[in-house]
């Protein structure tokens, strides 16, 4: 891409942002410990959603398993298996918190851009500016007292967000580059609307990419701590019953991006690369509280009617899972009905296909349906759902059905909600205002439960 490109003959800069940190170093090397990165930052810094009690702690990745490969003609994103240590007790639909790092190469590449190779293990903190004006000026609580230059990078700050128009300005005077300070005090400006819009939010440059591009842009670390934002743990969903595992392990699922893959995924997929017998790789885990979107011994004898998309099964086979287990352990016990609704690329792309097809068979699901968005019609969720529209609208009425929704994507959960609408329109005779308002309704009573990924 030609920096040189993206330039107006008039605009005014953003007002930039101001560095009031200084870095200052200590002699000697950081020892090598377990607690690292954000964990070393105390009681102050909360970890969202954490549930109390529970610290983040580093646990074994004990196996992984390659559900779905990766297939560029339909698109189709590999998808992964792990299987953790747990040392908290959980319920299927329950989510942890993973804490990410930086890749590697992005971190080396950014010490060496900030000439740090040298000092990238050297013990430093943070400190405010001698005479600082700014009072709201603070050191942030993701950062370590003690530190380095390489955990800051590492475990501390994101690298790869969208840079908002006050940074690229604060940038523009980082660099001693003609082209480059004329090209981020640009992009920076009111002026340059249009090409904010198309390079950052439609094309997805990160400021990583940013920095990549302006090879001579050297922002100081201390300016970088202040003002880039805290690389924040993600939520997984727990794919599996405690009572297969004896609360002693849990799984997870998750989809690889192909092109650009993403923070947390690239480190898991780099762990589970490098993970042998003799070095198991660890990651850093905690649970998160629990909402209505979990399967309990209690959902045992109620009715689900099960949707997911794509990596959004992960939940249910933790709920299915739970389900065969308890009815195991209590034959007697008076079972509901669950009925599951899968959409994915392919039939290759059903996680679990078989296990899911042996539920079937056993009656554990009353009723299987599954379409393929690169397959014959129907091909979306909401054209099965319509299709049912009768029967599933009856059984969502009775007094023991919650509906249950999971997909990787928000713009899914919409179309599925609406095709949901229709089926309400159709079945009960409503108007779409009606339709809607009660879907409204069974959401607020709990019979509506969602799970919206990105
Ligand atoms: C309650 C909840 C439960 C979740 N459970 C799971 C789960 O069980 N399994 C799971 O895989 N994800 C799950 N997610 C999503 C997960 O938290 C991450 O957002 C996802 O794995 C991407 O994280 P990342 O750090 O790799 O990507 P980031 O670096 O945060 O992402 C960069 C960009 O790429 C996009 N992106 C990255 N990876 C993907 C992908 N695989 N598919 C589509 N877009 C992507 C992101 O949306 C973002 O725009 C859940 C999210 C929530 C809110």
């Amino acid at each position: 891409m030609d920096i040189g490109a993206y330039k107006l003959s008039e605009y005014i800069p953003a007002k930039p942002l101001v560095g009031n940190l200084e870095v200052c170093f200590t002699d000697g090397e950081q020892r090598h410990t377990e607690t690292c990165g954000q964990l070393k930052c105390g009681d102050i810094l909360k970890f969202p959603f954490a549930r109390t009690d529970f610290q983040p702690s580093s646990v074994e990745i004990k196996e992984s398993k390659v559900l779905v490969a990766a297939d560029k003609a339909t698109e189709t994103k590999r998808v992964v298996e792990l299987t953790l240590e747990s040392t908290f007790d959980y319920q299927p639909g329950d989510t942890i918190g993973i804490l990410p790092t930086n890749k590697l190469e992005q971190v080396e590449s950014m010490l060496n851009r900030l000439e740090l190779l040298d000092q990238a293990d050297t013990t430093c903190h943070l400190k405010l500016v001698f005479n600082c004006s700014n009072k709201n000026a603070k050191l942030p609580a993701h950062i370590p007292a003690t530190t380095t230059p390489r955990e800051i990078l590492t475990h501390c700050l994101s690298l790869n967000f969208a840079p908002q128009k006050q940074l690229l300005s604060a940038l523009a005077g980082f660099t001693s580059d003609d082209k480059e300070r004329c090209f981020l005090s640009c992009l920076s400006s009111k002026q340059a609307t249009e090409y904010y819009q198309s390079l950052i939010l439609e094309q997805g440059l990160l400021f990583i990419d940013i920095l990549e591009l302006c090879v001579n842009c050297r922002p100081p670390l201390a300016f970088l701590a202040e003002h880039l934002p805290r690389l924040l743990p993600r939520p997984y969903s727990i794919a599996n019953s405690p009572l297969e595992a004896g609360n002693r392990e849990l799984r997870v699922i998750y989809s690889l991006l192909s092109l650009k893959p993403g923070v947390t995924t690239s480190m898991l997929e780099a762990a589970t690369q490098e993970s042998s017998p003799e070095h198991t790789k660890k990651v850093v885990i905690y649970p998160r509280i629990s909402n209505l979107f979990r399967y309990t011994e209690r959902d045992v004898g109620r009715n689900q009617i099960l949707i997911a998309v794509g990596t959004g099964l992960a939940p249910f086979l933790g709920f299915l899972a739970h389900k065969e287990e308890l009815l195991k352990q209590q034959p007697q016990q008076a079972s509901g009905q669950t009925w599951l609704y899968i959409g994915a690329k392919t039939q290759e792309a059903v996680l679990k296909r078989e296990k899911i097809m042996a539920w079937q068979e056993s009656s554990l699901l009353e009723r299987l349906r599954m379409c393929y968005s690169r397959g014959e019609s129907p091909s979306y969720v909401q054209q099965m759902l319509e299709e049912d529209c009768e029967d599933l609208v009856e059984f969502l009425m009775k007094s023991e059905t919650v509906l249950y929704i999971c997909a990787d994507g928000a713009k899914i959960s919409r179309s599925i909600a609406s095709g949901l609408c229709r089926c309400l329109q159709k079945a009960m005779h409503l108007t779409e205002e009606e339709a809607s308002q009660l879907l409204n309704t069974l959401r607020k009573q709990g019979k509506y439960r969602e799970d919206v990924w990105l």
